[in-house]
């Protein structure tokens, strides 16, 4: 989602933080031009000629489930990150809103591949999104539609950090909604939780859970570093990021301790580091939470180690 204030296209000049001042009268370019091909309902079409109904609960009621994917351009030419990770997350934020959807990991990242050649990308975000057929009576889908978007993305991460506050947004109860699902709906509190943090000067905001413990940001799960331990919300009130998993598996492998636990604000401020990731953020290191700096020098923490490690796994891993 980040998607949202993560999503910015590759000629935003900062990177991807830019989004209150994008003008609006240009997002079509941004996004996409006459010439850029998606895939919508089984077929290969130009976005300009992509239409859908008014009559469905996806539009109404953020009732539809998607991805958030990149590929990146690494020796063997356009990569999709994880691609099984995605789809199969997919296939189960479906399953969980009792959204009918067939397509298999293979054919949905087959489609990618042909998605990515047909408009000659190499580094993209990908959003695939999967809608539901007319009906507003509050009940399960009785049929899916499948797109698949995107669009260039160059920027690599972004070298700012970022001034983080703790929101007076909560991450949608768990007991309201599937947490663990991707679902359209489930975005509007990120979108009130990001721009009340921007209105008051801050990068992103970052969110607790019912219970007042860290949570996540609006669009990416956080870390936090002390005494050379990382620090990570356990399961509950989080979507378990895809990164997220990536940064224990290279902390695995680096020798360096996590925790998944629950913790309140308090225990993070003034921290060694901090830092966010997501798909569409990559790593990105914090500076501050409630304008309270993390303290050590970011380079020489074991967060900066697993950002460096990071950044070249996103290049060499193929399919
Ligand atoms: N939390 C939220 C709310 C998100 O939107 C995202 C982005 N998908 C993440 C965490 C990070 O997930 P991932 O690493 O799978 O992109």
């Amino acid at each position: 989602m980040y998607d949202c204030t993560y999503i910015e296209p590759s000629h935003s000049v900062r990177g991807l933080f830019l989004f209150p001042f994008v003008n609006f009268l240009n997002l079509y370019n941004m996004y996409y031009n006459d010439d850029t091909t998606i895939y919508f309902d089984g077929k290969f079409m130009k976005a300009k000629d992509a239409g859908t109904d008014l009559y469905g609960q996806s539009l109404h009621y953020g009732y539809s489930v998607f991805e958030g994917i990149k590929s990146y351009s690494t020796d063997h030419g356009a990569r999709i990150f994880k691609a099984k990770e995605h789809y199969e997350r997919l296939k189960r934020s479906a399953e969980l809103m009792h959204i009918p959807f067939d397509y298999s990991v293979n054919q949905l990242t087959e489609l990618t591949y042909e998605l990515l050649d047909r408009n000659g990308f190499t580094d993209a975000y990908i959003r695939p999104l999967v809608t539901c057929s007319p009906n507003m009576s509050l009940s399960k889908g009785q049929k899916s539609y499948l797109s698949l978007l995107a669009w260039e993305w160059n920027n690599g991460y972004l070298a700012d950090k970022m001034k983080i506050m703790t929101s007076p947004f909560q991450r949608p109860n768990p007991k309201a909604f599937k947490v663990e699902a991707k679902v359209g709906g489930h975005y509007v509190n990120s979108i009130l939780a990001c721009q009340d943090a921007k209105d008051k000067g801050y990068d992103e905001a970052l969110v607790l859970d019912e219970n007042g413990n860290v949570a996540e940001s609006s669009g990416a799960n956080v870390f936090y570093e002390k005494d050379g331990v990382l620090f990570t919300p356990a399961k509950g009130s989080i979507l378990p990021g895809i990164t997220r998993q990536t940064v224990m598996e290279i902390c695995n492998e680096l020798n360096i301790p996590v925790k998944e636990t629950f913790f309140k604000p308090e225990e993070m401020r003034g921290a060694d580091a901090g830092f966010f990731c997501g798909t569409a953020a990559e790593i990105v290191a914090l500076d501050s939470l409630d304008d309270v700096p993390f303290t050590r020098n970011w380079e020489e923490t074991a967060s900066g180690r697993v950002q460096q490690a990071y950044l070249k796994l996103v290049r060499v891993l193929s399919l």
